[in-house]
């Protein structure tokens, strides 16, 4: 039996995976790790526990599953978290930087001020902000001492997780990242998949210091033997989004999906063509097969999905866990005119607003917990037919589809009533981890398990369809909803 290994470097846990060539578990094994906020705003992981986390997790997932040795390996990682390590030693010269981490703020600020937003969009798809890697590797850089001349004499290396675990997963003989992260980094010309030497000179980076890119599906080298007992070729890899759009099969143009965990990401696949956002949505590579065409797709996320659940349990306290906001929400037939702007920390495309505060608004003396928690499951819905609403402008397409994933999409209410307040059909697949499917599947692909993207279809099964219920005010309560969203906007200012 031929089996894949994939690797889910998330941003709080790692984990491993055993697929058969039907994509079927055969077993899987978990890590967290430490989170480092040295500061505030300041978000670190120690590159070395990552990489042990990997590997030990690996080799637990594959002594369980049974299989012997692993055919093929896939990685999807957690995208835009930025390491610099000794290219000798392979060990991390500094701590990593999480995506999450907004240290570079005033230099985001700097070059808006400056005008060069326009440039960096035509170029790599991306907005300005420190969540990308590029701000976050100059500083690294600034701060690692003779960073930029090490850099320079190509006595440091840096990557993205994919890149870090490829590094050390090949025994320190491949530095190379995927195409798809390396859109992430704001560093790479989405149009030609190379790195760009006027955003190198822009933040200062040695070219020397950045890995090689190649398709996210394909030959990336082999594991060291000493590993797991034999030389496994590392075939896909992926930032995480590009992964389950991939994992969801949504590799015709027009076809989307969302994923509902903490935040909420939504990807619609564009095909060959990169298509330029008037909406403030990014424009980035969602993955290259083999010696393919670069593929794209648009992408917008909200920060808080499932985390405004996570409120209602550990803020409010009205719920002990998070299913349990279900049955709370559905002892209520609607909010009662109450409305829950999740801006808990700003708000996401298609605002793009730091400064947003969440709002709760509506209420009366007759408000209970099951109108609030219902009104955080629309505040999901709402903020996703926001981006759906960007994605329909930009892309000029009827969308009647969404292909949703993620833990909160367990909730059937949410998955409801996200049909009925976007009037898409949400669909939900039977196995809900898509991220970690698609880094399977590239690496199937990459390994030769299946010719083409076709062979995949029959993988992928629909566990339920939730249509939309042709409800006749939900054109009225998006309304409200926006102008709802305009309240949590204005505070700061007021
Ligand atoms: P992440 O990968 O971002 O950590 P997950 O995909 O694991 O997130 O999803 C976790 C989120 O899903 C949590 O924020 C939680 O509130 C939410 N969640 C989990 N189960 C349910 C449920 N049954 N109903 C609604 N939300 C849920």
């Amino acid at each position: 039996m031929r089996t894949i290994l994939a690797i889910d470097q998330g941003t709080t846990s790692s984990r491993a995976i055993v697929y058969d060539e039907r994509c079927r578990a055969l077993a899987s094994s978990q890590r967290e790790f430490p989170q480092y906020f040295p500061r505030p705003a300041w978000v670190e992981h120690d590159a070395g526990e990552i990489w042990r986390s990997v590997e030990d997790t690996a080799r637990a997932a594959i002594a369980s599953s049974g299989a012997g040795k692993v055919s093929a390996i896939g990685i999807t990682n957690q995208r835009e978290t930025i390491a610099v390590w000794d290219r000798r030693t392979g060990a991390p010269a500094a701590p990593a930087i999480v995506w999450q981490d907004r240290r570079v703020s005033p230099l985001m600020d700097q070059l808006r001020a400056a005008g060069r937003e326009p440039f960096i969009q035509q170029k790599t798809g991306l907005l300005l902000d420190p969540y990308f890697s590029a701000g976050k590797l100059s500083w690294l850089l600034d701060n690692i001492p003779d960073g930029r001349a090490r850099a320079a004499a190509g006595e440091l290396a840096a990557g993205t997780m994919d890149s870090w675990l490829i590094y050390k997963l090949t025994g320190g003989r491949v530095h190379l990242t995927d195409v798809s992260n390396a859109s992430r980094t704001m560093l790479m010309n989405i149009h030609t998949g190379g790195w760009d030497d006027e955003l190198l000179s822009l933040f200062n980076i040695p070219r020397a210091i950045l890995p090689g890119i190649a398709p996210s599906s394909g030959f990336f080298g082999e594991t060291d033997p000493a590993l797991f007992g034999a030389a496994i070729p590392i075939t896909g890899a992926a930032g995480d989004q590009q992964a389950a759009l991939f994992g969801q099969l949504c590799s015709r143009p027009g076809l989307i999906k969302c994923t509902y965990g903490t935040g909420c990401f939504m990807l619609l696949f564009t095909g060959p063509e990169p298509v330029a956002s008037t909406n403030r949505l990014l424009t980035t590579v969602a993955w290259q097969l083999g010696g393919g065409p670069l593929q794209y797709a648009l992408e917008g996320s909200v920060f808080m999905g499932g985390a405004a659940i996570q409120w209602l349990r550990d803020g409010l306290k009205i719920i002990r866990s998070a299913p349990e906001v279900n049955q709370l929400a559905a002892q209520v037939a609607d909010t009662g005119g109450v409305y829950l702007v999740p801006a808990f920390t700003g708000l996401g495309a298609p605002h793009w607003d730091s400064t947003a505060r969440a709002a709760l608004l509506g209420m009366t003396r007759g408000t209970t917990g099951a109108h609030i928690a219902r009104a955080t499951l629309e505040g999901i819905a709402f903020q996703v037919t926001d981006l759906l609403r960007a994605m329909r402008k930009d892309s000029g397409r009827r969308i009647i589809t969404l292909r949703a994933d993620g833990g909160a999409c367990a909730s059937d209410l949410l998955m409801q009533l996200q049909a009925d307040l976007a009037g898409v059909a949400v669909e939900r697949p039977k196995n809900l981890e898509t991220t970690a499917i698609g880094a399977a599947m590239l690496a199937g692909l990459g390994a030769g398990f299946w010719r083409n993207t076709g062979e995949l279809a029959s993988i992928r099964e629909t566990e339920r369809v939730f249509r939309p219920a042709a409800a006749a005010d939900s054109k009225e309560r998006l309304r409200l909803w926006r102008a709802a969203v305009k309240r949590a906007k204005s505070l700061e200012g007021a």
